[in-house]
């Protein structure tokens, strides 16, 4: 017998299979996703149907295609499939067969022992079910695993020592939340919370009446009355509208000739938006993190006492579920494993110690910072340019692509400075900064206009950054090519110190970062900024270099500011207050790159200063 064993994750959505290969733990399968959709179908001329051709055509022929069986494992009820009668074992079995031949294919060699994972609620009928399909499927299963233990092993938490971790574990149609501690072999399951019936599902489904509901307020009919075709049409529109919006600040629903009515086609056409989506689903989220609270307290635990919170299910893709998570718990989920994939994986690791390899956990491309550009907003109640928060946060996985949306802060805005930085600290000024690029000819327009701003990073180090202007679609594209090279101390040093060059305002960066940029920038004899740092950045984009009269007027408001400061409390109230309204002007101008704004702000800075300096 081949000392091949696989782990399976057999999945209420989704199921893969890994195996060792090439030297790691990999997910194996056909097309860029390797998953097989946990659908089984006979279509009307008789074919077997399983994976993707059987969800194609569950909306067509829901009679004819059975999903979600895992939630009939362990009961003695039975599905059909046209004429046929199928027990929820045999239907499992038949993905379990699709899996391991896709594994036989990819390694060449017969696939005949696995270990398959089980939700840790699941009880003895249950398993034995899973161990039945096995059977049936030809494969002896060697191990049934716990489905966050499989999460834990694959995130590295199978090393021996004791950690206690949450696995987050929001899929198609289930949620589970489970606290479980890990030492050695042992796994136990501390406290587990969740809904059976909530997940990625519902979300669709509330897109999906979303759409419906407009394509009858607009035409005045109901898909839901009749229109299958055209109803599942909508729902895989849904669906890809609602992934695009975990990456994307909107997602444009465009599907023409739904129906026809009087020989006339009716299309539907809508821009769906990323905070009108939460929206939406926010009180499904809110439900899980009532579940994160109780398993908390069935645990007696609170969030610090975990080594890590895990994002596992495909569901947790969804930006604003990381974020309500970090907000109540205070501790940053950790998403570095492919969250559809890493159950799979973790079998995957448990099966490659039973047939022998020395594996640890899966090795994962991410990038090991956190990217974005810095915007306007405010800082301790303040207007302040350089507030920062990352588009491509530390540790995602590789490659990706995420989009913001930014807006002009005045009205008739055509131009915008963007200043991409390596970072998490909120204060951009005290991130690296990797390039910037100036975009001009914005359309003016009273209302704020939105800008978005595109990161790709693929596993070269290769970032693209975009900045698009939503309403024309126009764009402007810089490259930086070496985003995940760590820095040199020169190139650090090089870097900060050209932020003090392009920054002018002395209150948006901190005194004892200037010091120590300058300190460092000397050690490192730093003899040409733009050449050695940017040069190597503009790949596609031109930067547009900044005239000499903005940076003498620049550097004329800084040493403005430096000396009006210790005089404010000088001042009388009057004169302090037109200072201190000067400075936010100062600010402001700069960000907006506004020369106008700028040389009267500093005229009158000037003014006031040669007033109270000779009183
Ligand atoms: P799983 O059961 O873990 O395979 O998860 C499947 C669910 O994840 C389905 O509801 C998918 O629509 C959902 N899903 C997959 N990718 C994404 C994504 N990028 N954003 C949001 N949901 C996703």
């Amino acid at each position: 017998m081949s000392d091949l064993v696989v782990g399976i994750d057999l999945g209420t959505t989704n199921s893969e299979v890994a195996a060792f290969h090439d030297g790691q733990v990999r997910v194996l399968g056909p097309g860029p996703s390797r998953m097989l959709p946990s659908c089984v179908g006979i279509s009307p001329g008789g074919e077997l149907l399983v994976g993707e051709s059987a969800r194609n055509q569950q909306l067509v022929y829901p009679e004819r295609t059975v999903r979600s069986i895992k939630r009939k494992m362990g009961s003695s009820e039975t599905v059909s499939l046209g004429e046929k009668t199928f027990s929820p074992q045999e239907i499992s079995a038949l993905i379990l067969r699709e899996l391991a031949e896709w594994a036989r294919r990819e390694l060449g060699q017969p696939v005949e022992r696995a270990v398959i994972t089980v939700p840790a609620f699941f009880s003895d009928a249950q398993r034995n079910a899973t161990r039945e399909a096995g059977a049936m499927a030809g494969l002896e299963v060697v191990r049934i695993l716990n489905e966050p233990t499989a999460a834990s092993l694959a995130f590295g938490f199978g090393d021996g020592a004791r950690h206690t971790v949450m696995i987050y574990d929001l899929g198609g149609g289930t949620f589970d939340v489970s606290i479980v501690t890990m030492e050695g072999d042992v796994t136990e399951v501390l406290a587990s919370h969740g809904n059976n019936h909530l997940g990625g599902d519902d979300f669709d489904d509330l897109l999906l009446e979303r759409l419906e509901g407009e394509f009858h307020k607009r035409h005045g009919i109901w898909l839901r009355d009749g229109h299958r075709a055209a109803q599942a049409r909508l729902w895989w529109a849904a669906e890809a509208a609602k992934k695009k919006l975990s990456f994307e600040p909107h997602a444009r629903v465009r599907e023409e000739a739904l129906v026809t009515q009087n020989g006339k086609p009716l299309h539907l056409d809508l821009e769906l938006s990323l905070p009108d989506y939460e929206k939406m689903i926010l009180p499904l989220a809110e439900s899980t993190l009532d579940s994160v609270s109780k398993a908390l307290q069935d645990a007696g635990m609170k969030p610090g006492d975990l080594d890590a919170i895990l994002l596992v299910g495909g569901s947790t893709r969804t930006p604003l579920i990381a974020r309500l998570l970090r907000e109540r718990t205070g501790v940053e989920p950790r998403q570095d494993v492919h969250p559809d994939l890493c159950v799979a994986l973790g079998a995957g690791v448990l099966a490659s110690r039973l047939a022998g390899h020395d594996v640890e956990r899966v090795l994962v491309d991410v990038s090991p910072y956190s990217f974005g550009p810095s915007y306007l907003g405010e800082r301790g109640g303040m207007p302040y340019s350089y507030c920062y928060h990352p588009i491509i946060r530390r540790n995602t996985p590789l490659p990706v692509t995420r989009a913001e949306s930014y807006y002009t802060s005045f009205p008739g805005q055509t131009e915008v400075d963007i200043h991409i930085f390596q970072g998490d600290d909120e204060d951009a000024l005290k991130n690296i900064l990797l390039g910037d690029f100036h975009v001009s000819k914005l359309t003016p327009t009273e209302d704020p206009n939105e800008v978005m701003c595109r990161m790709s990073l693929d596993l070269d180090g290769i970032l693209h950054v975009s900045a698009i202007e939503k309403r024309t679609g126009k764009s402007k594209h810089i490259t930086i090519s070496n985003a995940l090279q760590a820095k040199s101390e020169f190139e650090i040093a090089a870097a900060r110190k050209r932020i003090q060059e392009l920054y002018a305002s002395r209150e948006a960066f901190p005194a004892e970062l200037e010091e120590e940029a300058e300190e460092t920038a000397e050690d490192a004899e730093v003899p040409d900024l733009e050449a050695d740092v940017i040069e190597a950045q503009r790949v596609n984009g031109k930067i547009i270099p900044m005239d000499s009269g903005w940076v003498e007027t620049r550097r004329e408001a800084v040493e403005l500011i430096q000396r009006s400061r210790p005089l404010l409390d000088r001042m009388h109230a009057e004169d302090k207050e037109e200072a201190v309204a000067l400075h936010a002007t100062i600010e402001s101008a700069v960000a907006r790159h506004d020369s106008k704004a700028l040389a009267e702000a500093v005229k009158s800075l000037r003014e006031l200063l040669f007033f109270v300096e000779g009183s």
